[in-house]
């Protein structure tokens, strides 16, 4: 279909907490834009952060759609309804036109012993010797192998259609994007199991434009990445080969790439994905999530006077409800508890001082990410003080608009869309 939705190579996913900084995030794709690079904002917010906030999907759609006109953005956008399944999908369906399903807790689930028997009997190309175009080592793989991934997944791509075709019925075919996330899971898939995944999406007829999977390493909330930096780069780079070959050999949408969930923050493997976008001229969707409501804070703490002490008391009642605010995150953050300060030392604390701890600075001595960390999950404890605290973020919203738009443009879309200040050219 001609004017089928199409995601654009590069694309940046936002996450907005409270929904007032729609206009800071876009401002970061029109430094981009002036930089050199066409990065797509998309605006992302699980059921589980509309849920703890108290908010609806129609709400991001309204700030999403005024920092559009207000700053005249004439390119795409999208917002993304971020984890859904069958159960969370509906107040997603109006206002928005990406789809991030997600099938993880699937995965694993035995599957129909004679589907998965028809799948390995149809595609006989995937045992014996791939060779993949831009993958140095041919992948080897046999009968068992393959039987064996298929039974692992193709359980959680039967579902995958399932609510693909549920969207499609209510919105149309072609008027929204579709991403299948696997990232939520215990192991990461190697790139040999997402050459048997894609070929099961293909089977399916699941027209997806991203795809999440897991990757190698830990990808905890609001700090680098924790992991090993080489192997993330090779599997990552021969990620971007097995798409390119899945979307020739079945059929696969020709933009399909990429989705890297949890992705601000990881500044160690940045210059490693620009790398591998440039040589494969891939592109690649990074979503980011609570790396702005971060700023939000560090914004209030900078403003000084009522803001600061507003940030001070939100670090105060999060450690005090640390517990209970980390566990459900537990799997993705890594918090020393004795690294972190008590509220009484912090409330002496400067506007420096405070913004020196929690902004992403690793090379600040004041930086501390298990307090950065506790408070990215902290953003439970503002929704709490509703009003008030939308009150001091509209009170001090030029400073606060300044740390979320450097913070996108500085720290997220200039390393990984134009390159590092080493003199790596940026991407087209
Ligand atoms: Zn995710």
């Amino acid at each position: 279909m001609a004017d089928s939705l199409r995601l654009p190579k590069y694309s940046i996913g936002v996450g907005d907490r409270f929904a007032h900084q729609a206009k800071a995030q876009l401002q970061a794709c029109i430094q981009g834009a002036q930089a050199g690079v066409e990065v797509i904002p998309v605006w992302n917010k699980s059921n589980r952060e509309h849920n703890i906030i108290g908010s609806e999907p129609s709400e991001t759609r309204c700030a999403a759609d005024r920092a559009i006109a207000e700053l005249k953005w004439s390119k795409p956008y999208f917002l993304d309804a971020d984890h859904i399944n069958l159960n969370t999908v509906e107040r997603f369906l109006k206002p928005c036109d990406f789809f991030t399903i997600d099938v993880a807790d699937l995965i694993g689930k035995p599957a129909d012993p004679s589907k998965v028997n028809d799948f390995v009997k149809r595609h006989s190309e995937l045992t014996g010797t791939i060779e993949i175009p831009g993958i140095e080592r041919s992948f080897e793989s046999d009968h068992a192998f393959v039987h064996k991934v298929a039974n692992k997944y193709l359980a959680a791509i039967e579902e995958a259609g399932r609510i693909y075709r549920h969207i499609e019925q209510r919105k149309g075919t072609g008027n929204f994007i579709a991403e299948v996330s696997m990232d939520e899971t215990d192991s990461p898939q190697t790139s040999a199991e997402l050459l048997i995944i894609l070929a099961a999406i293909a089977d399916d007829r699941i027209p997806i434009q991203t795809i999440a999977p897991k990757f190698t390493g830990r990808f905890n909330k609001g700090v680098d990445y924790v992991g090993d930096v080489n192997k993330f780069s090779e599997e990552f780079a021969n990620d971007i080969a097995v798409i390119g070959h899945a979307v020739e050999r079945y059929g696969l949408a020709s933009n399909l790439k990429l989705s890297v969930h949890s992705g601000s923050d990881k500044f160690s493997i940045y210059d490693p994905i620009h790398r591998a976008l440039r040589r494969f001229d891939a592109g690649v969707h990074l979503k980011t999530a609570g790396t702005t409501w971060l700023e939000e804070l560090i914004g209030l703490a900078e403003a000084g006077g009522a803001g600061l002490a507003l940030a001070k008391e939100i670090y105060r009642e999060a450690l005090s409800h640390c517990d209970e605010l980390t566990v459900p995150y537990a799997s993705v953050i890594d918090i020393e508890r004795a690294s972190l300060p008590s509220p009484d030392a912090v409330n002496t604390w400067s506007s420096e001082h405070f913004t020196s701890a929690i902004r992403h600075d690793q090379a600040n001595p004041a930086y501390n990410s298990s307090m950065r960390q506790l408070l990215h999950v902290g953003f439970k404890v503002a929704a709490k003080l509703g009003p008030r605290y939308l009150q001091l973020l509209r009170e001090t919203e030029p400073v606060i608009a300044k740390n979320v738009t450097g913070n996108l443009f500085d720290r997220h879309i200039r390393p990984v869309f134009l390159g590092s200040a080493s003199g790596t050219p940026a991407l087209s």
